[in-house]
């Protein structure tokens, strides 16, 4: 069979997947949690409970603050100790609610039995409700709300549901072991989002280099046998996982610059929101846990991991689980080393989207700095086809409006451009910045129309 891929750009850094054989182990609780207000794309959610008050693992603790927003639960039993201002992991502060954890009873009507339940509702609109009542958003990355997003507008249509199992940056295997360990309740989460979505095709996409999870995940869509999904092999290439890439990839479409992927019949949803909208919808369990790696190439293969965690657990904590935090270590990020954000506090709380702690070693200290060669190469690695070394000089020179003409902001932030200089410019962390100014302008300019 053909192995699908994007047409422009990409590199191809080595896989570096230590944790792949890791089975997901589940952690311990902690004595306390603090739950973010602010773990989705979209309105910070507004609690609605108050210091003092006993809560149960499930039991909604905030709603959506605005349409592009979601609810927000706890994920354990305990008492509200305390609601205000806490720093996440980048040091922003952001609402937190800190419980007093007491223990593990869930609220009524959550089904934590482990038997999969293959039938689909009927009706679409109380599939919509138990995504949108239990809090999933997409755990890509986005954390877009994820009951918006299987909702295309009037005058759009999905032709295609594609299911991203591709988990192309390096070290990350969270989404590896779900594809092996929740096979079947992603395949069935799959269908629940199809039928939503009218029935039209879906497509799993998962890369070359992980033949086990394509084995099964093949075998679980035969078995399941649900109409209109087949699992299709990706080239190994980074970011094959990029939501344009892999519409690129599979539909053979170009989302415009500016535009949506339901603009070209397109809706993508990560494999782990696929096990979360099962978990919604046919259990009625909202999403209060999901599984981060710890790995890295400064720390021994014992003390890597694939965990089962609760949002609001402590980085800290987790890491304390692994041995805590190896010597070595010289840099520690939130997601893969290509598009994951620096930890700069290791006491902020474990979000929805949360996917990895992932210490880096000497080995990945930055160059120094040279002069721009000319040479070209963050042209050719760009997957949008903007021209990086021009962009960082329209930065440098302040120029926003020729920034926009030429893209800025359809920068996807992969990091190929950065990761292809040999002249070590930090193309990227000049680029996002340039990009975080023109989708400012963009965003009140739209405000006045
Ligand atoms: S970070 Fe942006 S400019 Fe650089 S390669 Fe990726 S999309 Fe292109
Ligand atoms: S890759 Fe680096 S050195 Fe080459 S053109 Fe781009 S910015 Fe200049």
């Amino acid at each position: 069979m053909a192995k699908l891929t994007f047409s422009i750009g990409g590199i191809h850094p080595a896989d570096s997947k230590l944790a792949k054989d890791c089975k997901i182990e589940v952690l311990p609780l902690p004595d306390k949690v603090y739950v973010s207000m602010a773990q989705h794309l979209g309105a910070p959610a507004k609690p609605v409970v108050a210091v003092g008050d006993s809560v149960k693992a499930g039991q909604i603790l905030a709603e959506p603050g605005g349409f592009i927003s979601a609810y927000v639960h706890s994920p354990v039993s305990g008492t509200v100790k305390s609601i205000g201002p806490r720093k996440d992991l980048a040091g922003f502060n952001q609402t937190h609610i800190e419980i007093d954890v007491q223990g593990d009873e869930w609220a009524e009507g959550i089904d934590l039995s482990p038997e999969l339940v293959t039938a689909l509702p009927e009706d679409t609109a109380f599939i919509l409700d138990r995504i949108k009542m239990n809090g999933v958003v997409g755990l890509g990355g986005a954390t877009f709300p994820t009951h918006v997003k299987l909702s295309p507008p009037p005058g759009k249509k999905a032709d295609c549901l594609i299911l991203n199992g591709a988990e192309c940056e390096p070290f990350l295997t969270s989404d590896y072991r779900i594809l092996l360990e929740s096979t079947d309740e992603i395949v069935v989460g799959a269908a629940i989002m199809q039928k939503v979505l009218g029935g039209c095709p879906c497509v799993i996409g998962i890369e070359e280099n992980k033949p086990e999870a394509i084995k099964a995940v093949k075998a679980s869509v035969a078995r399941l046998a649900y109409p209109g999904i087949r699992v299709e092999t990706l080239r190994k290439r980074y970011p094959q996982g990029g939501e344009k890439q892999l519409i690129d990839a599979v539909m053979h479409r170009q989302v415009r610059s500016g535009g949506l992927p339901i603009d070209v019949g397109a809706v993508v949803q990560n494999v782990a929101t696929s096990l979360a909208v099962y978990e919604a919808v046919q259990k009625n369990k909202p999403l209060v846990t999901n599984v981060l790696t710890i790995t890295g190439d400064c720390i021994a293969p014992e003390r890597q991991h694939n965990y089962f965690f609760r949002i609001g657990m402590p980085l800290s904590f987790i890491a304390e689980q692994a041995g805590g935090v190896p010597e070595g270590a010289v840099k520690l990020i939130s997601g893969g080393p290509m598009m994951g954000k620096a930890i700069a506090n290791l006491d902020a709380a474990t979000v929805k989207g949360s996917s990895s702690i992932l210490y880096l070693g000497e080995s990945t200290r930055r160059g120094q700095q040279g002069p721009c060669i000319r040479c070209g190469r963050c042209a050719d690695a760009c997957p949008m086809g903007l021209e990086p070394f021009l962009l960082k000089r329209l930065w440098a020179a302040g120029d926003a409006s020729a920034l926009e003409a030429n893209a800025v902001q359809d920068c996807i932030e992969c990091g190929c451009c950065q990761y292809s200089c040999p002249a070590n410019i930090p193309l990227l962390d000049n680029i996002r910045m340039a990009k975080a100014q023109v989708m400012g302008i963009i965003r009140a300019r739209n405000a006045k129309k």
